[in-house]
């Protein structure tokens, strides 16, 4: 290609190309490809709109940028994203953070825990933000799946607290046998087969389906950690879960009928309950 470029030029192009493919955010994702690409921030994008880009790089910007209009996720065009002021890899193997995730951990970090099990741990994003926000704390992650453990193994690494956690492979709390825990959290899958065309192609067409869906009963894992997490809870110990929008309150009751006290519902930065709590209390010690 002998036609030289700009990054204004690029910035142009690329956010008519990301509007026209529907993206909500078309600016902002084609700064951010480019920055990525280039290695810089995006307010050098500002800075230097009349800089030329080479040709190697044009033709990998292409190739990014149709993988986006694709509605490909910009977190795994990028191989990261960013959680509680950390950045994690992502992959497809693994569910993208969601910034309404970090209610649950700033849940559980006031309730400063000295051990912590996260059910379904994805990237590990809850795990190791914990993990690294309670330097005394130790914790267990599980996950169904071992193609995300293997990049939560890998954050944890790049945290620096691959000592403290314990990454095991397995259904739900069957991992845990025979442990037991100040808190145990859990993001689980909380979206019904119904609910599919409803989703932004992002996670409809390119999020791991076990991460997301449910079968019929949407809160299918909440029922069964309801039901099941006691045997693995200290005395005075807590079941933190997020829950999709509209959950709340069943899920509230789920606790409740299951004998757990100081049942309460903490809402996101939108005002949607998405985090319920309960805490274990054996009835014979009231
Ligand atoms: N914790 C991550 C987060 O908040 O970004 C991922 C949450 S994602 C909604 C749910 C996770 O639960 C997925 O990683 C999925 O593989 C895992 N999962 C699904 N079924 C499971 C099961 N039966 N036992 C353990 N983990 C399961
Ligand atoms: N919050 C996710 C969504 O946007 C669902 C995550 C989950 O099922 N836990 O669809």
């Amino acid at each position: 290609m002998d036609t030289a470029t700009t990054i204004h030029h690029l910035i142009t192009q690329g956010t008519q190309s990301l509007q026209r493919a529907g993206v909500d955010t078309p600016r902002l994702d084609a700064e951010l490809l480019l920055a990525d690409l280039l290695g810089v921030g995006r307010a050098y994008l500002y800075a230097h709109p009349e800089e030329e880009v080479e040709a190697g790089i044009l033709q990998e910007w292409q190739h990014r940028l149709k993988r986006r209009m694709r509605r490909e996720p910009l977190a795994y065009i990028l191989g990261k994203a960013e959680f509680y002021g950390l950045e994690f890899t992502v992959t497809p193997d693994v569910l993208v953070p969601r910034p309404e995730t970090e209610v649950l951990v700033e849940a559980v970090l006031a309730k400063q825990p000295a051990t912590v099990a996260d059910i379904g741990t994805g990237s590990g994003c809850i795990a190791i933000a914990i993990a690294v926000n309670l330097p005394q704390a130790r914790v267990w992650a599980t996950d169904i799946s071992e193609a995300a453990l293997r990049v939560a193994r890998e954050n944890a690494g790049r945290h620096g607290v691959a000592n403290r956690i314990h990454i095991l492979q397995g259904d739900l709390l069957q991992p845990l046998a025979g442990l037991r825990f100040d808190v145990i959290a859990s993001n689980p899958p909380y979206v019904a087969e119904s609910e599919r065309l409803s989703l932004q192609p992002e996670v409809r067409e390119w999020e791991p389906p076990h991460a997301l869906f449910t079968g019929n009963d949407p809160l299918h894992f909440h029922r069964h950690l309801a039901a099941e997490a006691h045997f693995h809870l200290y005395e005075g110990g807590w079941l933190m879960m997020e829950v999709g929008l509209g959950q709340a309150e069943a899920v509230a009751t789920l606790l409740e009928e299951a004998g757990y006290r100081q049942v309460r519902v903490l809402n996101d930065l939108a005002g949607i309950g998405r985090v319920v709590e309960g805490r274990y209390k054996n009835t014979s010690s009231v």
